[in-house]
């Protein structure tokens, strides 16, 4: 499978492009719109057929680029069935399967950061988990907006992520480090908020981070729930 994960300097977001080598068949998971010119450079560069774009949930800090993307390249939205974006082509949910090629990821409904956050798992000699913002390297997504919830997030955590093969690759949606990539087993030994022994422990540190809304929340939000076409502002004249 061919991988290339793609960073959003601004929103310190990842970009993944997966493909089937042989078919040419490929989806980008968690697209960023100033970043349009990338995706259709490399679709072209590496000769793929897009299928899909996928969001592991609505973001607050950038939007999507999957609208102009199923103009521009016909490649069909997909968001989680609880995603309040009714502009997308289909929506997941847990347990479903998202072909391209020979590969398939699976849906892992993973709510706590968002209501409509998902994981995708792709099993294998190499397994590999797009985790979204539910896990990041040495970390998790915060949990106090857009219906987050500590608890469900800790549920998630440990009933659907930390339960899968110690040597998953675990490529998070965010990273403001520069880290790219961990393993289910490093984060399990190493990630601070998974050590935190409890489930009230769990909820009562998230609830004192005291973090800063995004400075883009009250754009992106209502823009991602338009598959990232902006609303039309009336200029007035
Ligand atoms: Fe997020």
């Amino acid at each position: 499978m061919l991988i290339r994960q793609l960073f959003d300097q601004k929103s310190c977001t990842y970009t993944y492009l997966l493909a089937d080598e042989e078919s040419r068949e490929a989806v980008l998971i968690d697209t960023v719109v100033e970043k349009l010119d990338d995706y259709h450079r490399l679709v072209q560069e590496l000769d793929l057929k897009l299928l899909y774009t996928l969001e592991t949930h609505t973001h607050a800090d950038h939007i999507t680029a999957a609208g102009d993307i199923r103009e521009q390249l016909g490649a069909a939205s997909l968001v989680g069935r609880q995603s309040l974006a009714n502009c997308v082509s289909a929506t997941f949910e847990h347990g479903d399967e998202i072909t391209f090629g020979q590969h398939k990821l699976k849906v892992i409904y993973t709510p706590g950061h968002t209501d409509d956050s998902y994981s995708f798992f792709i099993p294998g000699p190499q397994a590999m988990l797009f985790s979204g913002d539910t896990l990041l390297i040495r970390g998790t997504g915060r949990t106090d907006f857009q219906g987050g919830d500590a608890r469900r997030q800790y549920h998630s955590l440990q009933s659907e992520i930390l339960v899968l093969p110690e040597d998953t690759l675990v490529y998070p949606g965010h990273d403001y480090k520069g880290w790219s990539v961990s393993t289910i087993g490093e984060e399990r030994r190493c990630n601070p908020r998974l050590l935190l022994g409890s489930e009230d422990a769990y909820i009562a540190h998230m609830s004192e981070l005291n973090l800063p809304n995004p400075k883009m929340m009250d754009v992106a939000v209502p823009a991602n729930q338009q598959c990232g076409k902006r609303p039309f502002v009336d200029p007035g004249f």
